[in-house]
Order: structure tokens, then C-alpha cells, then sequence
């Protein structure tokens, strides 16, 4: 018997950025008696169905997007006589589907890093549960990952998570609802332990994948303390001075490590909380703009950022902490005019945005916008190929509409337009030399302009373009520029590398 742990995907790349950090967690949860997982990333590469035989135990992890697609390979697997579980974001908000739909004999609900020995043994003993309620786990029980399990030279990025759940609550995000919104820090110890391994193995690049790596803001202490409840304020302080010893221990590894991670706007109004990012060479976050006018900010329930010209000067202030950002964008709010498309690009331009994504508003399941919209469209009844339009991921990805929720005055094709002339213009050749003069070296400003166009390239024209040829050439294109700069981000490994003192 041999477990499988499946990362799913249509579209493979030979080389990936970032390491799906749950195969290596959920190889760890596998107990050892069942030997050494077979892990499948298939942005890597396709699964090989022959590896699997009757009787194995097929692991495959699931959000939204790559839902269909593990549907298919769960059948394929449970047709060759294997017990078939699902888990995952959309697994744990849809614990049925996957049995509908994937050949599923079970479905683990929330953490998998305590449940999964449990779901194995019962597979293996020949009566595995419906459904295992994994929970929302400490975060001193998060697993450290099986790296040794990594194959060599085809990632560009590890991942470490240091913290789960978002005390925020916005409108299209599911995050605050399926990891909840009390954060679960993980201690610093184990934290930097991981990264002292990867470092170790040559990775230099890694994404701390946090929910929110900034969950106490100056704000929230400040209401704590306003409503005159020390026992919340105590909570948050420590909350807050974990997140400093972490950064701290971070600060004393070696300095050509580069950490990137998620926070909120908020993190710059709290320049000391920036220093010390700084310090721990936490040198790029990903901050959640979403949109660049008032009027937007509330389609999103975003209220705590800010928009125009205040924005601008927010943005830079990271910047001038020595934190690059990864600006993130969201068109076909109910708000949205054609020009806010020029807007929303002029102001990324103009605020010292590193990278910045423009995603395409759509109702994902387990938001407050979902929920909303599916009431709304329930009542039409509208179908494609058969599929009821409110289970969009379920309609094959050829035949898929991109955006759900009818504008009131734009048509699809024409947010889809504007936003594909926005990645145009911002990842334009001309742009991205001039935006990457934040790095010193030539090869540095090298590594900064391949992986500018291998982002745009993997994520623009593979998550907007409708036509599959067009998916499929950017898919080849991303997959040559990703070698070379995998070898860009690529260290001499440090194998006598020591974790430093507490
Ligand atoms: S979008 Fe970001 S800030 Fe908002 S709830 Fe999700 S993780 Fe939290």
C-alpha cells in the first residue's frame, strides 16, 4: 500500500515559483509505517495513473480553481481500486461534491495536520469515515514539513506558514471563514528551524504563506484599550510581541536570505512593525489594495484602506522601510468605470509598487459575495453544459464565463479587455526596467525583469484568456522562462548551517 499525496492542476509548467507547501505538510502527517509518500505536483508536471494501485491511499488537495480537475483524478484513482480523500479549502466548504463528483470514499474538513494518520489507518483497515472534521489546530501544532521529500531543482520558492485565520472580514475573500479569525501563530522556534533547513538545501527565496503576517494592528490595540478590556489587550499584545520575537530570530539568519509574505495596508502605520519586517529581510508583502476609489473600498467591505491620493502615499511608505510590494487588484466591483482601469494603473505606477496583479471579480465559494450572488442567480436557473451557473467551477474550463455577476454598465468582454490592457501596460518591458531599479546588481535587475514577465505570463494570460490555444502558449512560454529564472533564485546550499540561539 502506498499513500499519494495530488496537487492538481490542468495546466503544468515543468518548473513552479512557489512550493505547495500542504504535500510536504501532509507528508509529515503521514505516519511512517506507511513509508515515504508519493508527492505529484501537477504544475510540475501531469500524474502518471500507473503509479497507482488498488488498495493505495490517494491524497488530493483542492480549492476552487483546480476543483474540476481533482475531480477527474480522484475518479481516475478510485477506478484503479484506490480509497480516494479529498481535502482543502472547496473540500471542506463542499464536503459532499467531491463524493458527488471526484469518486470520493472521504472528505477531511479544515486542518489535515493531526486528522490525516487517522483517515490513512481507516483506509487501510477498509472502512474510512465520510467526513473527518480536521478543525481549526493551534498553531503549536502545525507540522513541520517533509523537505527531504522536495525534488531537486524545480522550484524557485519554499513556503513556511507561521500564522493561520485573518481577523478581517472582506467581502470576496474566504480565508476569514474557512481558517477562521482568530490568528493561530505558530511559535518562533519552529519557524525558523524550517527555514534553517531550507536554507540548508539552497532555497534563499521563501514565502512565509500566511493568511495575514501582520494580525494585530496599531488600531486594534488602540480599540482594546479604548474600551478599557485588558484582557484583550493582553491577548493582542502578546499576539504582537510573538510576531517581534519571530522577526527577531529571522534578523540573525544568514543575510542573503529574501522572505516575502501577505499583510494589510494597516502594516504602514506601524513603521516599527516595517523596521523590523525589514530586519528580518522580509524584503516584498503582498497588500490586498483591491481598489483604487472610496466607492470600491466599500463594494468590498474594505473600509480600513485607503484610496487616491492618500493611497499613493501609504504605498510608498512602505517602500521607504525597505518593504517592496506585490500591489493586488480587483476589477468588476458594481463600482467600476472604464476609467478606473487607467486609474487603477497610473496609481500602481505612481506609488513604487514592485509586482502588481489585477484580478477579475468573481464570487468564490465561502465569501459574503458568493453567498449573495448565488441567492441572487439561484432563482434564474441558468445552465452551461448542463452545469447550473452558480457551481461555475464545475463547467469545463473551455466553456467557462469569466465573470458571473452582470456589471451595471460593463459587459464581460469588456472588463476582460480593460484588464488584460492593464497587465499590458504595467509588465511592458519599458515599465519593468525602469520599476527595477529597486534591485542593485545587474543580476539582480535580470532576475526582477524574468520573473515580471514569467508572472504576468502565468497569471494574466493563463487565468484571463477564455480560448485554450492561447492558455496553452503562455503556458509553453511561462514553462522557458521559468528555467532560467529558477536558476536565479537558486543558492549554494549551507548543509552546516546552524539555527540560532533563542
Ligand atoms: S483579503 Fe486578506 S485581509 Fe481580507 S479577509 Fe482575506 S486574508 Fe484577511
Amino acid at each position: 500500500m502506498r499513500v499519494h499525496l495530488i496537487n492538481a492542476s490542468t495546466v503544468s509548467f515543468g518548473v513552479a515559483v512557489i512550493t505547495p507547501r500542504w504535500l510536504y505538510v501532509l507528508a509529515a502527517a503521514t505516519p511512517r509505517e506507511f513509508g515515504d509518500p508519493h508527492l505529484v505536483d501537477e504544475t510540475l508536471e501531469r500524474i502518471d495513473l500507473e503509479a497507482i494501485a488498488a488498495g493505495d491511499v490517494v491524497g488530493i488537495g483542492i480549492h476552487t480553481g483546480n476543483a474540476l480537475r481533482g475531480y477527474e483524478v480522484g475518479r481516475a484513482a478510485r477506478a484503479r481500486g484506490a480509497w480516494v480523500v479529498f481535502g482543502g479549502i472547496h473540500a471542506t466548504i463542499f464536503p459532499d461534491e467531491p463524493r458527488e463528483r471526484g469518486g470520493a470514499h472521504a472528505v477531511v474538513k479544515g486542518d489535515g495536520d493531526l486528522v490525516w494518520g487517522e483517515v490513512i489507518r481507516d483506509c487501510v483497515a477498509g472502512a474510512p469515515l465520510a467526513v473527518y472534521e480536521g478543525g481549526q489546530i493551534a498553531g503549536d501544532h502545525f507540522l513541520q514539513a517533509r523537505w527531504d521529500l522536495l525534488p531537486r531543482d524545480r522550484y524557485m520558492w519554499a513556503s513556511v506558514q507561521t500564522v493561520r485565520g485573518c481577523p478581517k472580514h472582506c467581502s470576496f475573500c474566504s480565508v476569514w471563514r474557512t481558517d477562521g479569525q482568530a490568528p493561530r501563530q505558530r511559535g518562533a522556534d519552529a519557524v525558523v528551524e524550517e527555514i534553517v533547513e531550507l536554507r540548508r538545501r539552497g532555497f534563499r527565496f521563501i514565502a512565509l504563506a500566511d493568511d495575514n503576517f501582520y494580525p494585530v494592528t496599531l488600531g486594534d490595540l488602540e480599540a482594546a484599550r479604548r474600551r478599557a478590556d485588558p484582557r484583550r489587550l493582553r491577548e493582542l499584545e502578546a499576539l504582537r510581541d510573538d510576531r517581534f520575537a519571530l522577526m527577531e530570530r529571522m534578523s540573525r539568519l544568514p543575510e542573503d536570505l529574501v522572505f516575502y509574505t501577505q499583510v494589510t495596508m494597516e502594516a504602514a502605520e506601524d513603521p516599527a512593525f516595517l523596521d523590523a519586517m525589514a530586519r528580518a529581510r522580509i524584503r516584498g508583502a503582498l497588500v490586498g489594495i483591491e481598489s483604487v476609489t472610496p466607492e470600491g473600498l466599500k463594494d468590498v467591505y474594505k473600509g480600513f484602506n485607503l484610496a487616491g491620493e492618500d493611497l499613493v502615499t501609504r504605498l510608498k511608505v512602505f517602500r521607504a522601510h525597505g518593504v517592496h510590494v506585490l500591489g493586488s487588484f480587483i476589477f468588476g466591483l458594481p463600482s467600476d468605470r472604464p476609467e478606473t482601469f487607467t486609474a487603477t494603473v497610473d496609481l500602481a505606477d505612481r506609488s513604487d509598487v514592485a509586482f502588481a496583479q489585477f484580478v477579475m471579480l468573481v464570487p468564490l465559494p465561502g465569501t459574503i459575495d458568493f453567498t449573495k450572488w448565488e441567492r441572487e442567480n439561484e432563482s434564474k436557473g441558468v445552465v452551461v453544459d448542463g452545469v447550473p451557473v452558480t457551481r461555475h467551477w464545475l463547467i469545463p474550463q473551455d466553456h467557462r464565463p469569466q465573470i458571473y455577476s452582470p456589471h451595471p454598465t460593463m459587459s464581460a468582454q469588456e472588463i476582460r479587455a480593460h484588464t488584460q490592457a492593464v497587465w499590458d501596460r504595467f509588465y511592458s518591458l519599458e515599465r519593468v526596467w525602469a520599476r527595477s531599479r529597486v534591485v542593485r546588481s545587474w543580476r539582480g535587475r535580470l532576475a526582477f525583469v524574468l520573473i515580471s514577465k514569467l508572472y504576468r505570463q502565468m497569471y494574466a494570460n493563463t487565468g484571463i484568456a477564455t480560448d485554450s490555444a492561447r492558455v496553452a502558449r503562455s503556458a509553453k512560454w511561462a514553462s522557458w522562462i521559468a528555467k532560467p529564472c529558477r536558476r536565479l533564485f537558486a543558492a549554494r546550499p549551507m548543509p552546516d548551517l546552524q539555527v540560532p540561539a533563542a
